[in-house]
């Protein structure tokens, strides 16, 4: 009787299935070192889980999304997961939530109601490119304006940041890339998108912008093209490891935290969006 009780040749029986964490504990140790607390970094270095931190009530002014998340000295993940193409797992954005997570922390200061959606490390499936998968409906699960997903790039990346609305017509990468560039003090070289649905970009200094193309423009993802079919602006930022990968693995990056305060002021500049 048990045997025939068994699930067996079920294969899809646990796919897309990530544990559900809504964190409400610390985010820091101690807030002026930015180390994180142990419970979180436990959290952010698991697999198969989604990290979900809240301030404040729907409407939020922002959600910010980071769907690949994995702990520093992970490179691939969705390991047991096949893409169209038929390539085996994808590259993982190590630590990405680090800087996500300053951006939150800093909006959580000024009181701004927002949501942090966090993918830690799944295993059998690309978070942002199915709208059934638990990071797209929980980013979609209550009402938002707009949609930041926060990435990682590599470190032959030709930039330290590039962004893209993807396909979003409502996002505006090259308005945002222009303010976070200033908040920047353009120490660190940036391109964004010129409109949506096209790999034309700017690179922008502090004098001069000049023509250039995005490595990854983000035109087929899956996030981008749902936010825009419920009217939420979307953009989509990549950040080269400087930005990600610390000296200590449980604390944030000196340029991280820089990163993620700055694109919180511009956050906060654009109002109601
Ligand atoms: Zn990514």
């Amino acid at each position: 009787m048990s045997r025939l009780m068994k699930n067996e040749g079920c294969p899809k029986s646990n796919y897309m299935n990530m544990d559900i964490n809504i964190y409400k504990g610390q985010i820091w140790k101690k807030s002026s070192s930015k180390v994180y607390s142990p419970e979180l970094l436990g959290l952010l270095e698991s697999k198969d889980a989604l990290v979900i931190l809240k301030n404040g009530e729907p409407p939020f002014h922002v959600v910010i999304g980071v769907p690949h998340q994995a702990a520093v000295g992970v490179t691939t993940i969705a390991e047991n997961w096949t893409n169209p193409r038929g390539r085996k797992g994808r590259d993982s954005d190590e630590n990405a939530a680090s800087f996500a997570l300053a951006v939150f922390s800093e909006l959580c200061d000024q009181k701004i109601p927002c949501k942090l959606v966090i993918a830690a490390h799944s295993t059998d499936h690309d978070p942002n490119k199915d709208a059934n998968s638990p990071y797209c409906k929980e980013v979609f699960s209550e009402k938002t304006h707009f949609l930041l997903e926060c990435h990682g790039a590599g470190e032959q990346r030709k930039q330290d940041i590039e962004i893209s609305a993807g396909t979003n017509s409502l996002g505006n990468a090259l308005d945002f890339g222009r303010q976070l560039a200033t908040k920047l003090n353009y120490q660190y070289s940036l391109s964004a998108q010129i409109e949506a649905g096209s790999n034309k970009a700017k690179s922008i200094s502090k004098d001069k912008e000049i023509d250039t193309t995005l490595v990854l423009p983000a035109l087929e993802t899956t996030s981008l093209i749902q936010a825009e079919k419920r009217e939420i602006a979307a953009l989509h930022l990549e950040a080269k490891p400087r930005f990600r990968i610390s000296e200590n693995d449980d604390s944030i990056s000196a340029d991280g935290l820089i990163l993620g305060n700055a694109i919180a002021e511009v956050i906060l500049l654009k109002g109601n969006l």
